[in-house]
């Protein structure tokens, strides 16, 4: 069976920005979804903002293996309830790829904990990235180095707790740095972040980063059963314990009482 994947797209820019919209006649997450099913082993659907629960309702999460997250211009509009139920999946094991501007969703924030801020700049400068993990999944199939003739920079200091593994670092042409691909491990589920994907640029059509996202995609897929309950905190009775246990002290709680939250 080919692996789930659905591009979440804030979809605003392609409907209010000439510019935007022709470089994306189906939206970016169009764009992204049809490059992701060029590759076989891949299923990609769409799902936007503006859909009743912003196409991302329990049922759909449930048999979504990969979600990838474009969003800039509304993040604030994402509710705080769909939050909480992409953050449980990716506790439970859905792998999460956060796009560009994404590093201000909420999603992203609530999953690093961190204000996720950069330094940026819209020059259109040219973007070197490097592969700086040679052999990983993510990185397969490409070359040493790539170049995106036009992207936004971002810049270090970026934010975010240390990742686990950096994949790209991007050199922009006005001289900045920034770790451009980094993964994490939140609960049972695979987080990459990746930095281009501005949209006043075409870089969802260039071939090596729809090349990166295919591979993140297969990186990211955990094909494990999603774990059930992550956020259960069960008072264990002392009956139950494996050796047998004689209570002493005293106690806060009564038998089979719940915790604080
Ligand atoms: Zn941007």
């Amino acid at each position: 069976m080919p692996i789930r994947a659905v591009v979440w797209g804030e979809n605003v820019h392609e409907q209010t920005n000439e510019t935007v919209a022709g470089i994306y006649p189906r939206g970016i997450h169009g764009t992204i979804a049809a490059a992701l099913n060029q590759d076989s082993s891949i299923s990609a659907k769409t799902a936007t903002l503006q859909q009743p629960e912003h196409g991302l309702p329990e049922a759909r999460l449930a048999e979504t293996d990969v979600l990838l997250w474009w969003g800039h211009a509304a993040h604030g509009e994402v509710a705080d309830a769909v939050v909480e139920r992409v953050a449980e999946h990716v506790w439970s094991g859905m792998g999460l790829i956060v796009l560009h501007s994404g590093h201000f969703s909420k999603i992203f924030k609530r999953l690093m904990g961190t204000p996720c801020s950069l330094t940026w700049r819209e020059a259109g400068e040219r973007e070197r990235l490097w592969v700086t993990t040679p052999g990983h999944k993510i990185a397969d199939g490409l070359p040493a180095y790539f170049e995106l003739e036009h992207e936004e920079m971002y810049g270090e200091p970026f934010h975010v707790p240390e990742p686990l593994e950096t994949v790209f670092i991007g050199w922009f042409q006005g001289g900045e740095v920034f770790r451009a691909g980094l993964t994490y491990r939140r609960g049972a589920g695979k987080i990459f972040y990746f930095q281009p994907g501005h949209e006043t640029y075409p870089t969802y059509h260039d071939h090596n980063i729809q090349r990166v996202l295919q591979n993140a995609v297969k990186w990211a897929h955990n094909p494990a059963a999603r774990l059930s309950n992550v956020t259960d905190a069960p008072n264990r009775p002392t009956h139950e314990a494996l050796e047998t246990l004689e209570e002493r002290g005293p106690k806060l709680h009564k038998p089979g009482e719940g915790g604080f939250r």
